[in-house]
């Protein structure tokens, strides 16, 4: 139990989940997130240290955060990240830590994530041929994904999620082959509707491939889905099952089915600004306030400013729907 009052907003969401970007770079370029070239990252000295994540996540925890998310950015392109893995998997009310990556690096490094105490891996791919991946990615790697998704299965992790972005116009034919390979490799693919966050910001609504729409091409190819039950209200997706169980696909639909009423989620960047949405306009500055000797207390009031401050949605629908300044790679998916 949480020694202070929870995480509320002021619409009542208990916020348990803390997603941590340790890193802007990244090895690839996708479209719907980074620029192609000339991408200005953060000078490293402005990165929060492992020592300043642990010791946001301790002040965190004791306000009630239980889940951690690891992401960025790349990752793993963050030196020593199994490391700060490590140190985070020793605060005690921290119940579930998983990494979110694209998988170039992860034949690599698995195996220290798992000892160093990572539980779960979602690994993004968007495509099951090479030549959509490079055109997505726009830049090679789709072999190493692959071996990168069968090492983390052999040496023993669990659960294992493939991310994939549903772009209308361009998914279209990866969506059953990505049935098969969930029933064939025993993977949940989840997917994730494009969002306006691509750093070109060329986002249309009309390159949203919804996932009624893909429910209805893998029911009418393979075999109709069912719903999985619900454990958890707050978790994103929406998880189904061929009707023979054999695969799972999981739904993240914030555009035609947000789930803002449900979001448990808080965010810090990279630089240490804690933000309460993906969609948020505004920050609130950790680093700065660690870095000027900041006591704990301060922090953790810093933290229930920036929750109280979660508006109910994000509002992609609404006519005065600014989108925010930085792009996916800058905040952390
Ligand atoms: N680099 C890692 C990766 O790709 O898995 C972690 C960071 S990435 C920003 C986290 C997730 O956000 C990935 O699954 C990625 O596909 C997703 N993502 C990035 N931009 C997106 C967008 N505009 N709309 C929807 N999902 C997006
Ligand atoms: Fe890199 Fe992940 Fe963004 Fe793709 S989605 S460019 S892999 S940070």
């Amino acid at each position: 139990m949480p020694e202070t009052p929870p995480l509320l907003d002021s619409y009542g969401r208990p916020h348990a989940d803390l997603r941590i970007s340790v890193t802007d770079r990244c090895n690839i370029r996708c479209f719907y997130c980074m620029p192609n070239e000339h991408v200005i990252f953060q000078e490293r000295s402005m990165l929060l240290t492992f020592e300043e994540i642990e010791r946001f996540v301790k002040v965190a925890a004791k306000l009630g955060i239980r889940k951690l998310r690891l992401t960025g950015g790349e990752p793993l392109v963050r030196r020593e990240l199994p490391v700060l893995i490590e140190k985070l998997a020793k605060i005690e009310t921290i119940e579930d830590i998983a990494l979110t990556t694209n998988g170039l690096l992860l034949s690599r490094y698995a195996q220290a994530l798992k000892d160093a105490g990572l539980h779960r891996l979602n690994i993004s791919l968007d495509a099951l041929s090479a030549e959509k991946f490079e055109r997505i990615t726009r830049r090679k790697g789709f072999r190493q994904v692959l071996d990168g998704i069968h090492t983390a299965q052999a040496i023993g992790f669990e659960k294992i999620k493939i991310n994939a972005v549903a772009i209308a116009g361009l998914s279209e034919e990866e969506i059953v082959p990505f049935g098969h390979f969930a029933r064939e490799q025993g993977l949940e693919v989840r997917f994730i509707e494009f969002m306006p966050l691509d750093a070109e910001q060329n986002w249309q609504s009309n390159q949203v491939l919804s996932g009624e729409k893909i429910i209805t091409m893998l029911s009418e190819a393979i075999l109709p889905l069912v719903p999985c039950p619900r454990p958890d209200p707050s978790q994103p997706a929406t998880d189904y099952q061929f009707e023979d169980g054999r695969g799972r696909i999981g739904f993240i639909n914030p555009v035609t089915q947000p789930f803002c009423s449900t979001c448990n989620r808080l965010r810090i960047t990279a630089e240490g600004q804690i933000r309460n949405c993906l969609f948020s306009q505004e920050e609130w500055d950790a680093r700065s306030l660690m870095r000027k000797g900041g006591t704990d207390q301060e922090l953790s009031e810093l933290i229930r400013a920036c929750v109280l401050a979660k508006k109910a949605g994000h509002g992609i629908h609404s006519e005065d729907f600014h989108r925010p300044a930085r792009a996916m790679y800058q905040i952390g998916g």
